[in-house]
């Protein structure tokens, strides 16, 4: 038979067991624990000889679900769904750093997680290596073999730079360094993270498979691609597990001592989020484009910074790599950010609110919020200018959001 289409396979997902009453929509096990017959199967769920749920904070059935959901369609060898994007980046990275070991990344990330490399892991003593990932030869220059990880975010937040993944690829395999990328901003459903030589995906589901701002979500996507015998901490671990050593360190530990797994109802959200994500995903990014082809042409606005548009100066990159519709979050600069804050508080449609990628659009100034306690000095070190707005387009009628634009704008 053909390979079906993502879309089929989303839906036709079947479940681990026939569910109890035939329920056609995956039902929300609220339950912390499980009950056993006997205590000899209970000694085998809790050692992992038998597939039983045990505990949520650990597995979960209305989790799992999802967790399956999303493997058939990325075709991973592993999925592990978390309480929010954080707890992804978080969990993957206790799963592969150590004291003594460092991670390659760049400045421009999205806020918490520059602050979780450069304050709460820093304090770990792991070192982080922050260079522009634009620049290959720059990559190259900081891995060692004490390097754990390239991490990066395929298209930056808010800063929309675009590294090229194969380039990077191509070094990470020849050093021996996992990459882990953050692929929030263009979702599976558009982006084959695997075929660009990415080895761990994380993704905030927060964002476009919620959709409707239902709740928070992370996923870590591992592909089992990657040989960990050269990884300083899960070298050990490899000799057991072969590729499924990162897998391995993640479920069998890091995760159940963090306490993050999601929770069912959040999963149960997320499910039917993953339903209708390639076709909010397609009227989403349309809108985008349409909406940044118009604003461009605007004298009230001093830029446009897409990677769809082909002015952009990663527009070729963005195409290889994303497509002509590489998401649906842009910016735009104004004369100053009084200009910013007025545009923002004439907006009569579009709803000031930080989150990426909700059905309906959302204006923020990044450089008053989410990094508005950091230093001017770091601010302009992470790109973040004061007179940027940051919007995240969604599914409205798009004459209705040009009006806005206009509008807002006089
Ligand atoms: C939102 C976001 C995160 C964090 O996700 P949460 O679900 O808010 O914890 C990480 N990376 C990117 C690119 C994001 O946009």
């Amino acid at each position: 038979m053909n390979e079906k289409s993502l879309e089929t396979k989303i839906l036709h997902t079947p479940y681990a067991k026939p569910d109890a009453y035939n329920a056609l929509s995956m039902p929300v096990y609220n339950s912390a624990a499980y009950e056993f017959d006997t205590a000899e199967q209970m000694g085998l769920a809790f050692t992992g000889r038998a597939a039983d749920h045990t505990y949520s904070r650990i597995t979960n059935p209305t989790v799992q679900y999802f967790e399956d959901r999303v493997r058939t369609i990325t075709g991973a060898f592993n999925v592990t769904a978390l309480n929010s994007g954080m707890a992804a980046i978080t969990n993957a990275i206790f799963t592969m750093a150590q004291t003594g070991s460092n991670i390659v990344t760049s400045k421009h990330l999205f806020g918490n997680t520059y602050s979780f490399f450069a304050s709460t892991l820093a304090a770990f003593g792991v070192e982080i290596r922050f260079c522009d990932l634009t620049n290959v030869d720059e990559v190259e220059a900081h891995v060692d073999a004490n390097t754990c990880a390239i991490f990066l975010e395929i298209i930056t937040n808010p800063q929309l730079e675009v590294a090229d993944l194969k380039a990077i690829s191509v070094i990470a395999k020849q050093k021996g360094v996992p990459v882990v990328a953050d692929t929030t901003i263009v979702p599976f459903c558009a982006f084959k993270a695997k075929d660009f030589g990415v080895n761990i995906e994380i993704v905030s589901s927060t964002k476009y498979i919620s959709g409707g701002a239902t709740g928070l979500g992370g996923l870590i996507i591992d592909y089992g691609n990657f040989n960990w015998l050269s990884s300083p901490k899960l070298h050990v671990m490899a000799k057991e597990f072969g590729p499924a050593a990162f897998t391995a360190k993640l479920r069998k530990e890091v995760h159940r001592n963090l306490g993050a797994y999601m929770t069912p109802q959040a999963a149960y959200m997320q499910t039917l989020g993953l339903e209708t994500l390639s076709i909010r995903y397609e009227r989403a990014t349309s809108n985008c484009k349409q909406l940044v082809e118009q604003l461009e042409k605007l004298p009230e606005i001093e830029s446009v910074n897409y990677t769809g548009l082909s002015s952009n100066k990663f527009h070729t990159l963005s195409q290889e790599q994303f497509g002509d519709f590489p998401g649906a979050m842009f910016t735009m600069d104004l004369a100053s950010r009084e200009a910013c804050f007025q545009f923002m508080n004439k907006l009569k449609l579009v709803k000031r609110a930080t989150n990426l990628f909700d059905n309906k659009t959302l204006a923020i100034h990044p450089a008053s919020t989410i990094y508005g306690t950091f230093t001017p000095e770091v601010r302009k070190e992470m790109n973040v200018s004061d007179k940027t707005i940051r919007i995240s387009v969604g599914l409205e009628g798009i004459d209705d959001l040009f009006a806005d634009f206009v509008q807002a704008l006089k």
